[in-house]
């Protein structure tokens, strides 16, 4: 069987409040292979950005062993992590999180600036990247001329433009309208599609549910299965709108 992409085994992550300890993830385990887009979904406090801070070596597990792109994230120091990350990893936020002072080529260009490519090359770079997004003819423009999904789409120019093997979006689309959410969910989906990245998102968008090949349920630290993993799905396919015959995912 080849190697998943992510393996996550018996990981908990404890915090102590004054004489309090919140337990964030409570011993969850899973996997997922490469090229797949995954949502993780649950009520808030429910442990999805802890997950996602665990994946994307943001942050270290209270126990368990979390294993990306074949590296065991346990055994890095904080500067092998954040090298580990640069190279593996693509964030998008979800308030985009671009420099203001910069155009969205140099904000694109921005994570090449830790690698040996000379500045004529990771301007090359930020350009096909921002193409790729639908951004070719906003190359120029700064952030606050661009409109809110215009802005989603450097930020996602920015996350793929090292080529990582892993894009972590957290609720990428929680500040845009239904249509530019629509879109930024169609384009991570190309993504995946076209170009074989693997995709983990924080999302509360039940529409996400069409773009995403599996959502991972999460409540009060605990991953769902089985039974209570199908309610929680089928419940927010409802909320959707699409009841379930219309929430067939999209290709
Ligand atoms: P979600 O992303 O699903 O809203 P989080 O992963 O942010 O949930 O948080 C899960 C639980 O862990 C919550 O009860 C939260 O208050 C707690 N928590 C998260 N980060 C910290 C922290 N740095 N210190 C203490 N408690 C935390």
């Amino acid at each position: 069987m080849t190697q998943p992409l992510i393996d996550i085994r018996n990981v908990s992550r404890h915090y102590v409040r004054g004489v309090d300890e919140v337990r964030a993830l409570d011993d969850v385990s899973l996997t997922i292979a490469g090229g797949r887009f995954v949502a993780f979904m649950g009520p808030s406090g429910s442990g999805k950005s802890t997950l996602l801070n665990l994946v994307s070596g943001i942050d270290r597990p209270s126990s368990g062993e979390v294993l990306v792109a074949g590296e065991r994230l346990n055994d890095l120091s904080e500067d092998e992590l954040a090298h580990w990350r640069a190279r593996h990893v693509g964030l998008i936020f979800q308030f985009f999180n671009l420099m203001p002072v910069l155009n969205a080529r140099d904000n694109v260009a921005l994570p090449l600036l830790l690698t040996d490519l000379d500045k004529g090359e990771r301007q090359r770079r930020a350009e096909t990247a921002l193409r790729v997004v639908g951004l070719g003819h906003r190359l120029d423009h700064y952030p606050r001329t661009l409109s809110g999904g215009e802005q989603q789409r450097v930020a996602i120019a920015r996350a793929v433009v090292t080529d990582p093997d892993l894009i972590v979006a957290d609720e990428p689309t929680g500040d845009l309208d239904a249509r530019n959410a629509e879109e930024i969910l169609t384009l991570l989906r190309q993504l995946k599609n076209e170009f074989g990245k693997t995709i983990i998102m924080v999302t509360h968008d039940p529409r996400a549910l069409r773009f995403v090949d599996q959502a991972l349920h999460l409540d009060k630290g605990v991953l769902l299965e089985g039974e209570a993993a199908k309610r929680a799905d089928d419940s927010i396919r409802l909320a959707a709108g699409g009841g379930l015959v219309g929430a067939a995912q999209a290709s």
